[in-house]
């Protein structure tokens, strides 16, 4: 049992890193199997891909939803 050595040590100037969500990514690439796939859904609206979704499709910028 040492006594008196248990100083913490603070490391300064580094603040925890804030999470940002990577969701654009994920919306445009299909990551399932290992492989990048592109999904060539295109929203009527004009916007280039909507998410995949179990049951339906939907636009990332104006929220158009598409049944399957
Ligand atoms: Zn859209």
């Amino acid at each position: 049992m040492g006594k008196g050595s248990s100083k913490k040590v603070v490391k300064k100037g580094k603040k925890p890193k804030k999470k940002v969500p990577g969701y654009k990514i994920f919306k445009i690439y299909d990551v399932s199997g290992g492989a990048l796939k592109r999904k060539n859904r295109v929203c009527p609206k004009g916007h280039f891909f909507m998410a995949n979704h179990k049951d339906r499709w939907t636009c990332g910028k104006c929220g158009y939803t598409e049944m399957k």
